[in-house]
């Protein structure tokens, strides 16, 4: 959730991004369709990338007005009925998957994803934000992290299903679509796909790899156990294999050609933050605390406090696992503590 540029990676200039409802195509006659999104993120990039038989889509936009609206305008630019063949969402995210059932519906298509991303999808659309019993229930409290009712809204699901058009007829997203190598990456999100063509050089990297904003990579209730950071920074190993000068696609700001300045700096900054958070708890420190020294959270909306509070524990649980900190005593009485 860090904003910054770095200079070191090289966004196109050329072409200038398209308007809502229009689209550029880039190379490969991959079709770049921007939509909008409602706050800070401002927009989501999707792309109408061409296949076997007609295009297969990679994302789909929030369900809003304004991107329904933008998918009306761009079916009357482009012959969606005949020549959509398919939807694929890299992740369950409601800008990713919002409006994948009101396009499967609309063309007849269904929508592929990896298992954990439909799994995932699926719970955030049936959790009950006022029922009891929920895989929330008691994460903060254990965690020593503080909610108020707007957070706790949303960490159960309570603004999902407002911008989510429902559940989409979702199919097994295979390890190959039309030529595209699909690999899958957590961290960021349950089974998040990448798409990978290696005559062309391309990467349609989702949320996993951004040229301006670093991923959001948090500690949630249904990973409580995992090692989200660990994911993450595994999965940008990987990614470091690409070649030199693949061209990335991102969800979120514009394509660019330099992967490996990217990894490094995201390298960089989770290390430095690391660091940071090993400074904060020479003394004992509970979460919230230290969120409270790595962010403004007086300064942040619901959403961000609750983006800040969960990428703080995740940084934590990632320096006890390392060894780097430990945990003492429980729910309110939490205190983390370098080693
Ligand atoms: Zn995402």
């Amino acid at each position: 959730m860090t904003q910054h540029t770095d200079p070191d990676v090289t966004e196109f200039r050329e072409p200038d991004p398209p308007d809502p409802g229009a689209f550029v195509e880039l190379q490969a006659g991959i079709l770049w369709i921007r939509l909008p999104i409602p706050g800070a993120l401002r927009h989501i990039n999707t792309w109408l990338v061409p296949g076997r038989r007609g295009w297969f889509l990679v994302d789909t936009g929030m369900r809003t007005d304004d991107v329904q609206a933008a998918w009306e305008a761009l079916d009357r630019r482009l012959p969606l009925a005949s020549g959509l063949e398919s939807i694929v969402v890299t992740h369950h995210h409601p800008d990713h998957y919002g409006m994948a059932r009101w396009l499967s519906e609309r063309y007849g298509v269904g929508t592929a994803m990896t298992e954990r991303a439909a799994a995932a999808a699926a719970a955030a659309l049936q959790e009950d934000p006022r029922g009891r019993g929920q895989p929330s229930d008691g994460f903060a409290e254990r965690l020593g992290i503080e909610l108020d009712d707007d957070m706790r809204s949303i960490l159960r699901g309570g603004i999902y299903r407002r911008i989510v058009s429902g559940q989409a007829p979702a199919l097994p997203l295979a390890d190959e679509v039309s030529g595209w190598t699909v690999t899958v990456h957590e961290g960021h999100a349950p089974g998040h796909a990448c798409l990978f063509n290696a005559e062309a050089r391309t990467l349609i990297s989702g949320d996993q790899l951004l040229p301006t904003i670093s991923s959001n990579v948090s500690l949630y209730p249904s990973n409580e156990h995992g090692d989200p950071l660990g994911d993450y920074l595994a999965s940008l190993e990987r990614l470091s294999a690409l070649h030199a000068g693949t061209t990335v696609l991102p969800a979120h700001g514009r394509p660019f050609r330099t992967p490996h300045a990217r990894i490094e700096a995201l390298r960089q900054e989770h290390a430095a933050r690391l660091e940071r958070i090993r400074e904060c708890c020479m003394e004992p420190r509970s979460t919230q605390q230290v969120a409270a020294m790595l962010f403004r959270l007086e300064r942040l909306d619901a959403l961000n406090r609750l983006l800040a509070v969960t990428e703080t524990l995740a940084h934590l649980r990632r320096l006890e696992l390392a060894g780097h900190a430990t945990r003492e005593g429980t729910a309110g009485t939490l205190r983390w503590r370098s080693n």
